[in-house]
């Protein structure tokens, strides 16, 4: 069995990622943080394409309880190497600059850029150990781009940009790829408050992208077909300007 984990796999682009690696053969572990039973769904999709895999509870931005999860169970399953981390839990707490308060800069940081940090810091090794490996970050057209009442999001995606970048370099002689996929306007819960049609005509191709589309892309980049791709960031933005 292979074994791939995807953070925030309950819900939107994380469960469709989660299917689509159950698709690719993979166990998927389907971290989640609030919504058991969303989490249980997306395990419920994975069983149907034939694969299997088991919810994991913890909080990306918290180092103990991804230690005391994550951590363990690495630790009581040494045979289980991960081949496949997909750094997709995120959120974002809109607000201008002017006035954001301490928590919606430290949250928004501390799930996006520090769940990065706190979950790739253990899996990684095991993937060192096998020289094999795939890790897909999923950042923001914000961080590329930067966008207003966003500069905590923005901030946060453009550091995972620029980690992806400089672990792609430390890695890369031990097969291990490292990559980003930079999603524009996605329709999920994330994107609820957002009205399709005000902002559609901003894109080229009319519409929002749906997560199936961005699970696609994040699939090629976990694929042993992308073997000679590393430190890139694949935008699935319709074609708005990045
Ligand atoms: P979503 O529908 O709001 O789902 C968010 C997922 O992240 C849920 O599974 C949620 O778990 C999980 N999560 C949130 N905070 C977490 C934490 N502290 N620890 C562990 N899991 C946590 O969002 P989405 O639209 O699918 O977004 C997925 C990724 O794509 C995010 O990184 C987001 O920034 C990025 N993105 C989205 C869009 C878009 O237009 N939708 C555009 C660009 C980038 P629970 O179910 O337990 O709450």
């Amino acid at each position: 069995m292979k074994y791939a984990l995807v953070t925030g796999g309950s819900r939107g682009i994380g469960r469709a990622i989660c299917i689509k690696l159950a698709e690719m053969g993979y166990y998927v572990l389907v971290n989640y943080t609030s919504k058991e039973e969303e989490a249980e769904n997306t395990l419920k999709l994975i069983r149907e394409k034939g694969s299997d895999g088991e919810i994991m509870k913890f909080n990306v931005s918290d180092q103990a309880e991804v230690e005391g999860t994550l951590g363990v169970w690495l630790e009581k399953n040494p045979e289980k190497v991960i081949e496949i981390l997909v750094n997709n839990a995120g959120i974002r707490k809109d607000q201008l600059l002017m006035w954001m308060s301490n928590e919606e800069w430290n949250s928004v940081l501390g799930v996006n850029l520090g769940g990065f940090f706190n979950v790739t810091r253990l899996i990684i090794k095991g993937m060192l150990v096998k020289k094999y490996g795939r890790v897909v970050n999923v950042v923001s057209l914000s961080g590329l781009k930067g966008l207003p009442g966003q500069t905590n999001y923005s901030a946060a995606k453009a550091g995972v940009i620029g980690a992806t970048k400089a672990l792609a370099q430390e890695v890369g002689r031990r097969g291990i790829t490292v990559n980003a996929v930079a999603p524009g306007f996605i329709k999920t819960d994330m994107t609820e408050g957002i009205n399709e049609k005000d902002f559609k005509q901003l894109i080229p191709m009319n519409r929002f992208g749906t997560s199936e589309e961005v699970a696609e892309a994040v699939a090629f980049l976990a694929s042993e077909k992308a073997s000679y791709i590393t430190g890139q960031v694949l935008s699935v933005n319709g074609g708005l300007y990045s």
